[in-house]
Parts: structure tokens; sequence; C-alpha cells
């Protein structure tokens, strides 16, 4: 993981040399990686605007250093450091700080228009934003026409033009109701999960760290201490006690499977027989594995599934049975061609396997039905590739998919890559399970099953 914010020995004074002389920040060494949700958290008076205005580059420190990226912010010129502001980090206040003459649809053009951009350019992305935010109806009014929480998602909004991968909220929910206050955390939420922007926001409510992933602890100018939540892994933990509760109930009928293939029925199981009860999918999936073992041809295969359940059967409709052994036998030829992958780069890791990666790729868009221009098809690729080495996990792999286009992501839409992302996993033989996206609607692919 890759350290969007470094600090290294930073620190700072107030008034430094005269009698009001504050030290606002003593030895700071943090890392703050690239998609992380982190806060800084402490009583008032402890550092935690101070720390934001230092690494945002708006407060010159005295002390140590800043690396954004792995670059030393201290060695910037002020117009480097401008344009830094500008497009590097989004800021959110407490106090909104929307300007009072301009209305929501100028508040939100003006930083774009600070770094060059047409005004009628900055216009377009604006109103994207403004529906992003659900302003639509207030673009024209004035920040004082709009009550607490219209005036922070102008505010979000705002920090959000020029598409700033930091995004910097300093009790962005300070001056809000609970409701309001919710609708914001859910946002910041969404723009690290979705976007997968890194946020770091402040707060001395402990009830709004729920989302947060690293809690950094201060107290007097001190970061005292580090603390990983377990907010960004929800998914997996509930993942984990699924898959123990399938293990346990299937071990029975899965004594001479490989734990590899026990895990790939599983998923199988559930990617294809969403909604239907745990006994069907129980029992869907040994036959999945004696499918796997080719102790069953696929006929069997078909017959089985589609045999009622009192008969010991899975009971599919036959339309149904037909589709899913269709789709179980491409599984069972990719994960040969996935292997077949493997063994050549056991052989020589340096060998190009640009073959096979375009043939999981045609696999993974058979049923697709959106387009893929030849840019997207080629970070498709890629991700499949540092996906099969291993270079990366599953949960990175929709995040990649996800990202927009001009992040060198993919740019598919969210459960689209979610679904692509459960058919890579199917194929591939990584014993680490991810029903992350379990809940999510499978329609483009239920339709051709
Ligand atoms: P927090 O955000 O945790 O409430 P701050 O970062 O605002 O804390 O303040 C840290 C310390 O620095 C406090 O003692 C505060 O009084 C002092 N301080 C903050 N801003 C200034 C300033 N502009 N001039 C002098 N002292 C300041
Ligand atoms: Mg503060």
């Amino acid at each position: 993981m890759s350290q969007i914010i470094k600090t290294e020995n930073l620190n700072l004074w107030y008034d430094k040399g005269k009698a009001t002389e504050v030290h606002a920040l003593k030895n700071i060494n943090i890392g703050i990686e690239k998609g992380d949700y982190v806060s800084f958290f402490g009583p008032s008076g402890c550092g935690k605007t101070t720390i934001l205005y230092a690494v945002s580059g708006i407060d010159r420190f005295q002390e140590g250093k800043v690396l954004i990226n792995d670059v030393d912010i201290s060695g910037l010129t002020n117009q480097e450091l401008a344009v830094f502001r500008q497009t590097g980090i989004g800021i959110v206040f407490q106090q909104f700080n929307l300007v009072p003459s301009l209305n929501v649809l100028k508040n939100i053009s003006l930083p774009m228009l600070f770094v060059g951009i047409s005004s009628e350019k900055a216009e377009i992305e604006a109103r994207k934003l403004i529906e992003r935010l659900d302003l639509t109806k207030y673009a024209n009014r004035y920040p004082h026409e709009l009550s607490g929480g219209q005036q922070q998602r102008v505010g979000i909004a705002r920090a959000l033009a020029n598409d700033p991968p930091i995004i910097i909220a300093d009790e962005p929910l300070g001056n809000l109701d609970s409701a309001n206050a919710k609708m914001v955390l859910n946002f910041l939420k969404e723009l690290n999960e979705k976007d997968g922007r890194t946020i770091i926001m402040v707060t001395h409510e402990a009830w709004s760290l729920r989302d947060v992933k690293t809690i950094f602890h201060m107290k007097d100018g001190v970061v005292l201490d580090v603390e990983k939540t377990n907010a960004g892994s929800v998914g997996n933990s509930i993942s984990k006690h699924l898959n123990e509760q399938l293990s346990s109930m299937s071990s029975e009928n899965n004594k001479n499977v490989s734990d590899e293939e026990k895990i790939s029925a599983r998923i199988l199981a559930n990617f294809l027989l969403r909604g239907y009860s745990m006994d069907e999918i129980r029992r869907f999936e040994s036959f999945v594995n004696e499918r796997f073992e080719n102790k069953i041809d696929k006929k069997e295969f078909r017959r089985l599934i589609n045999k009622p359940f009192k008969e010991g059967g899975v009971g599919l409709w036959k339309k149904k049975a037909e589709r899913v052994t269709i789709y179980l036998e491409s599984i069972l030829d990719e994960k040969k061609n996935v292997e077949h992958i493997y063994k050549t780069l056991e052989k020589n890791p340096e060998l190009s396997i640009m073959d096979e990666i375009h043939a999981i790729r045609n696999w993974l868009l058979d049923g697709y039905t959106g387009q893929i221009t030849p840019n997207q098809a080629m970070a498709l690729d890629q991700v499949i590739s540092d996906r099969v080495r291993d270079f990366i996990p599953s949960s990175k792999v929709v995040e990649l998919l996800d990202l927009s286009k001009n992040k060198d992501g993919v740019g598919l839409s969210f459960r689209a890559a979610q679904v692509m992302s459960e058919k890579l996993e199917l194929i591939l033989n990584d014993s680490e399970v991810n029903y992350n996206s379990s809940h999510v609607d499978n329609e483009n692919f239920e339709k051709k099953l």
C-alpha cells in the first residue's frame, strides 16, 4: 500500500519566539495510506485543525517534513503549493465557508475557475456535483437561503470540484442536526468506498467515527497512538461467518474434495442461487463438487439440479438448470485456463500470459450488457493480470474496476464491478473468499442464466 500522506518529525509553533508561543504539533510521524478513511481524535485544542492545515499546505510548519505521494511539500514553490491545494485536496469546513454573494452553482464552480477551467466547463462539472449531492432544486439559491444541512452539502460539492483524491473535513458535522450529520457521514463513506478517495475527518464526537478505518489519537500536540478499527472489514467478518456456517453444513458431502474446490463450489452456489434456501444451496454445492471432481458428467449435473428437491435434487426449473449447467461448464473451462496460467508462471514468472488474460476478459464480459472502450479493456486486462498473479487482493479488484476512467481504473458501474470481481474469484484457485457483494443485485448475469 502506498502512503499518500506522510509526516516526518513534523513540528509546528504558533508565535514562535514570542511570549504567546504555542508548540501545537510535536514530532508527528504518521503515514496515511491511499484510500484510507482516517480521523484525528482528541480534546479541543490538541492540534487537530493544525495538523490538517499543515498537511494540506495551508499552514507553514517550522520543522520536519510533509510528503504527499512522496513529494516533500516544503520544497514546492508557492505557485506549486497553490496548485496542490486546489487540485490535490478538497476541504470541507465546519462553518461551511461559502461565499455569501455567490449562488450555489457559482460557489461550486469557483475552485475550478481558480485553476483556469473555462466558466462553461466549470458549470457543467458543477451541475454534475449538484446532482450528486441532491441540490438540483437549490442551484440558483444563495447560501443564506439554505438550511445548515444544505449548506454543508454545497460545501462538500465545492470540495469535490477539481476531483481531488484527498478530502479533508474539519468537524464537518459540528453545525448540523443529527439527520443531516448522518447524511454527511454517509456521503463521506461513499466518497471513500465508491470513489476510492482518501478521507481525513476531524471530529470530537466519538459516534461520528463509525466508518473511520484508522484513528490517530491526539493530546497536547502529540499523536499518542494509531488505532485500526474494523469499520472497513465488516463485509469480511460477515463472509467469514457465512463461510464457517456453510463449511460446517457441507463438510459431510465434501470429504473427498480439495479445499480449493469446496470454496469455489460455495462461492458458486451463493452466486447462482441467491434467494434460495440454505438447504437448496447446500445440495447444489455438493453437485457442483461432484462435477468438479468429474464424478458426474454435464448431463447428470443438469438432471440433478432440475430434479425436485423432495426427490433429492435442487428443483431448478428446466431452463434455469440448463443455463446454470452451461455456466458451470464455462467456469470449468476457465479454471483450466487459469491452471494453465499458473503452471506457465511457475516455470517462468516473466512470461507473457496476455492471450490467457484476454480469454478471461472475454469470459468476464460475457453477459455484460454495457460497452467497453479499448482503453477500458486494457485497464481490465491489467486488473485481471494483477489478480491472477496475486499482486492484489480480491477486494482491490472491485475498487479498480469501479474507479472512474480518468483515474486509470476501468470505470464500470459499482454493481458491474462487484459482479465481475465475483466471477473472477470463481475461477481463481484462491482460498480467500469474498462475499462482500452477496447482497448485490445480479440482474445482468441473471438475465443470461
Ligand atoms: P483543535 O483543532 O484540536 O481544537 P487547534 O489545532 O485548533 O486544536 O489548536 C492547537 C493549539 O494551537 C491550541 O492550543 C490553540 O490555541 C493553538 N492555536 C491554534 N491556532 C492558532 C493561531 N492562529 N495562533 C495562535 N495559536 C493558535
Ligand atoms: Mg479544530
